[in-house]
């Protein structure tokens, strides 16, 4: 074997050895709930986004905080409000490129609307990125309360609502 049959053959095996590391962990990541490192991270952020909603707007807000597996890929998160329910999901595949990221923007951006819900405020004007929204989202620690992150991040399902 001349020396250059030999490297590409070893780039091969090097190639083939990665590709299987990676496809692994990938299947690894989307069979099993997300790592306990990244939930204890994001249960210390909801916390104190809670904390600041506490003091800023004196109301004890529990509402769930689901991880989806079944989002489109070009959606970080979604608060959705239904039938009285409101609810905040993020994209369990977006975990998997940047945690940091879902915990400390993401997070924070959707609980900015679920508030806005809250409030009774179902703008859809700029997909409910208003300038009220902005202000929410700043005041409970968001990092980056822009308007133009997400449009069409918001669900708001009230037909049926009993009253
Ligand atoms: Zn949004």
């Amino acid at each position: 074997m001349n020396t250059i049959y030999k490297l590409l053959t070893l780039l091969t095996v090097i190639c083939t050895i990665l590709f299987v590391i990676v496809f692994y962990r990938d299947k690894q990541f989307k069979n099993n709930p997300l790592p306990k490192s990244i939930i204890y991270q994001l249960e210390i952020k909801n916390n104190s986004i809670k904390k600041k909603i506490q003091e800023k707007y004196n109301i004890t807000f529990n509402i769930p905080i689901i991880i989806e597996p079944h989002l489109p890929n070009n959606l970080f998160g979604l608060a959705s409000y239904k039938k009285g329910t409101i609810k905040i999901f993020l994209n369990k595949k977006r975990f998997q490129e940047n945690a940091t990221y879902m915990i400390d923007n993401v997070l924070p951006h959707e609980y900015a609307h679920a508030l806005m819900f809250y409030f009774g405020d179902f703008s859809k004007k700029n997909g409910g990125h208003t300038l009220k929204w902005e202000q929410i989202c700043k005041n409970i620690g968001g990092l980056k309360c822009n308007r133009f992150v997400n449009h069409n991040d918001i669900l708001i399902e009230k037909l049926g609502r009993l009253h």
